[in-house]
């Protein structure tokens, strides 16, 4: 079969993002679809199945899903947003679906698809080593190191779970004062409105970053507070890897130009050698469709890891 394109599943807790690729990278088609999750995971698979071959997915798909998951063969342990993810061979539920081989399925966890599209066709394009960070409901983390995706033993990267302050707020991981209970966009929202800030809207962070933009005040003093813990937090990944280049993603990502001073300051306070002023803090390009490229990646010829 002459393969000439290749699929990309981008799952996600309200919508599926997908898309079809050519080997060179170009975007063929892209879709968004709801798999109505609420009616359990057997009906949302078949959703996802279908759109897939759809797509044109015929001897292989790469899938970007939310959670903890076992990497090697694509089993959901759990992924607490999405409605019967849980103990799930997502992979193999995929392939057989889809009649083709479940080592034709790779699955890997969405915020490490979105860095693998980010260094391929994105703000990282080219570069050796990179920290993707996703700043949405939580905190993503995807590290890529010498060109490749860096997983460890399965849950590398994970950023969002470095601990910042340990007397902080409770995260959803068990720890306490994660980066993400203190600058995800979940967290910025809870911190400006506990500040009252902006006065008229208090907790729209659009809002918040336009008053920071146009002088000084409370809401930049707040945002660069947030940008601060943001930089305490890849401080030990600094010290680690000395990683230069921090891509950022999501929602929040919009508010990186007010919070790029304190995420030096707050770097250079919790690692060595001045790195602060010195690191490369980028917006991620591709947008949402970072997640799905991402996932196709891996499937695509002479992109394999
Ligand atoms: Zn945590």
């Amino acid at each position: 079969m002459n393969q000439d394109r290749w699929v990309g599943i981008d799952i996600g807790g309200t919508s599926v993002k997908a898309g079809a690729l050519g080997a060179d990278g170009s975007t063929i088609e892209e879709a968004n679809f709801d798999p109505e999750f609420a009616r359990g995971p057997s009906h949302a698979l078949d959703a996802i199945a279908r759109e897939a071959r759809r797509l044109g997915a015929q001897e292989t798909l790469g899938v970007g899903v939310p959670g903890l998951l076992r990497r090697q063969d694509g089993y959901v342990l759990s992924s607490p947003n999405i409605k019967g993810f849980k103990d799930l061979p997502l992979r193999d539920e995929l392939a057989r679906r889809l009649g083709i081989a479940p080592s034709k399925v790779i699955v890997e966890n969405d915020a490490n698809a979105a860095a693998l599209g980010e260094q391929w066709l994105g703000a990282g394009r080219g570069a050796g080593d990179l920290l993707m960070v996703t700043l949405g409901t939580g905190i993503g983390g995807g590290l890529i190191l010498d060109g490749k995706l860096y997983a460890g033993a399965g849950l590398g990267g994970e950023v969002g779970h470095v601990v910042v302050d340990p007397l902080g707020p409770a995260c959803g991981c068990g720890s306490r004062g994660c980066l993400e209970t203190l600058a995800s966009a979940t967290a910025a929202r809870r911190r400006s409105l506990a500040a009252s800030l902006p006065t008229e809207k208090p907790g729209d962070l659009k809002l918040l970053c336009d008053r920071a933009r146009s002088g000084h005040g409370p809401e930049k003093q707040l945002l660069f507070e947030i940008g601060r813990d943001l930089g305490r937090g890849l401080g030990p990944v600094i010290c680690l890897l000395d990683v230069n280049l921090f891509v950022f993603g999501g929602g929040f990502s919009a508010a990186l130009d007010t919070l790029e001073g304190g995420i030096r300051v707050g770097a250079d306070e919790r690692s060595y050698g001045g790195r602060g002023a010195h690191l490369q803090l980028v917006r991620a390009t591709l947008g949402p469709a970072a997640g799905w490229i991402g996932a196709a990646r891996p499937t695509v010829p002479g992109q394999r890891a």
